[in-house]
């Protein structure tokens, strides 16, 4: 297996006396798309917020291509220890929120160019012509000068993955990003996840929409209390569960 672009190894997080992650391991090989599933709770949020050091956590390691995050602190107190990694790290790791997270005092485009330009020091012209590639590649091109909120909730998360992909990352962490969505809008977002996907995108997609989980994933992981209960190739894990947790799980959501 190639060096994953993003690994987390024997991960524990806690809040104050909540143990939410009891030692957790994923990996996201270049190329290969992980899905995180799992019941409201079980920390799927949390785990795709320490990937990208949103999150401080008590123990264990997170490595971004090869390259373990320094700790400074331990225990009860653990931060990251190197600013430049943790921007190196962050940047590279483009996420897509459920409320896509747009500014609203800013157009489309603008919201696509933001980051580029202001984090990453990009040069605007070069990055105003990526940013309408990749709002023609989600379908939305014609939007480039309207407001956010003169979109709809579908197109919207559109531009927020247009936004993410303008950050040219190594992967992509999506958090639930159909959920807030009516389900008629919710397939214009997946088929854009999907052909992400079918060109060969790192990702991690933590999703409730098991067809989508199914039709996309490389590799699916159960969580289950802070803990994987189960995981594999998506034929294995909808196809034939081998886990109670799991079954139970996947016929609780039909
Ligand atoms: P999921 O995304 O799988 O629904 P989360 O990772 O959001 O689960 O949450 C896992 C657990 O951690 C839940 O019990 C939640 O209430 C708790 N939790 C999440 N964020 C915080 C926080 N900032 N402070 C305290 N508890 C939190
Ligand atoms: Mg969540």
């Amino acid at each position: 297996m190639n060096t994953p672009v993003i690994e987390i190894r024997d991960l524990h997080k806690s809040y104050g006396t909540l143990e939410v992650l009891k030692g957790v391991d994923i990996a996201a090989p270049a190329g290969h798309v992980v899905s995180l599933i799992g019941s409201s709770g079980s920390g799927k949020s949390t785990l795709l917020r320490c990937a990208n050091l949103l999150e401080d956590s008590q123990q264990g390691e997170v490595i971004f291509c090869g390259e373990p995050v320094a700790w400074r602190g331990s225990g009860l107190g653990r931060h990251p220890a190197d600013r430049a990694q943790v921007t190196r790290i962050r940047t590279n790791l483009s996420m897509v929120f459920q409320q896509f997270n747009l500014w609203s005092h800013m157009t489309v485009l603008r919201n696509v160019m933001e980051a580029p330009v202001t984090v990453l020091g990009r040069d605007p012209k070069e990055v105003e012509e990526r940013a309408r590639h990749y709002l023609d590649r989600v379908g939305i091109g014609d939007k480039a000068d309207a407001w956010p909120a003169q979109l709809s909730g579908g197109q919207q998360q559109r531009a927020a993955i247009a936004r993410a992909l303008c950050m040219e990352p190594k992967a992509l962490l999506f958090d639930e990003p159909t959920s807030a969505l009516d389900p008629e809008l919710e397939q214009e977002v997946v088929r854009v996840i999907k052909s992400l996907a079918d060109e060969g995108r790192t990702m991690v997609l933590v999703t409730h929409d098991m067809k989508m989980a199914n039709d996309c994933s490389d590799h699916v992981v159960f969580l289950h209390q802070g803990r994987i209960e189960e995981q594999g190739p998506p034929g294995q894990v909808f196809g034939n569960p081998q886990t109670a947790r799991l079954r139970q799980f996947l016929s609780a959501g039909e």
